[in-house]
């Protein structure tokens, strides 16, 4: 009897430790846009904890709109025990904090701040809020090149293959290069 509430003991604190790793893509286009992702590294490390990777940040034309700033990405990785409505609220509320407005124009403008979530663990996501992962992921140089950079070998669960497979299969060829 002791035995078994101890094991059971045992499974639950087991369960309670368990995180999953959150990969996030930052993104800006308004300057100064480097500023704008230190900032927000900042303050998600202040929500979520210190990160366990960060990519470099990587430059690109915009994607699916015309703009005359290009974009710069990149990605960060954490380890949490929140939830992944939780985290999404997060990544909106950095938004916010670094000023994005929100267009009532459809389609993709200018911002300050994007804060998408790419992977939550190996979870597959279909809510009203939140797609996950992130469902153009594999479609985007500017997405892929980070996220090779940190988590290579991760497998989409969906897809099944890593991000290095995804990468060399990827249709899109934009200029996508490193700001040193
Ligand atoms: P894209 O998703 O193609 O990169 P975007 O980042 O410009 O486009 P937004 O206007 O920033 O799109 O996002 C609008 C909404 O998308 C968010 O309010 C959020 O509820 C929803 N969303 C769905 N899946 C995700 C995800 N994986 N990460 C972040 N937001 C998501
Ligand atoms: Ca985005
Ligand atoms: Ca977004």
């Amino acid at each position: 009897m002791i035995e078994k509430a101890a094991s059971r003991f045992f499974f639950y604190f087991c369960a309670m430790d368990e995180t999953e790793k959150v990969v996030l893509l930052l993104g800006s286009n308004i300057k100064p846009r480097e500023k704008y992702l230190e900032d927000a590294v900042s303050l998600l490390e202040g929500y979520l904890g210190k990160s366990t990777a960060v990519s470099k940040v990587y430059e690109s034309e915009p994607w699916g709109f015309e703009s005359k700033t290009s974009f710069y990405n990149m990605a960060v990785v954490f380890d949490t025990r929140k939830t992944p409505e939780e985290v999404l609220h997060l990544c909106l509320q950095t938004e916010k904090t670094l000023g994005r407005v929100r267009s009532s124009v459809e389609g993709y403008t200018s911002r300050t701040m994007d804060v998408d979530i790419l992977y939550f663990g190996n979870r597959v996501i279909n809510s009203k809020r939140l797609t996950v992962p992130h469902p153009r992921l594999h479609l985007r140089r500017f997405t892929l090149l980070p996220l090779v950079e940190t988590v290579p070998e991760l497998i989409h669960p969906l897809l099944n293959k890593n991000q290095k497979k995804l990468l060399h299969e990827c249709p899109d060829k934009s200029g996508v290069k490193l700001v040193n």
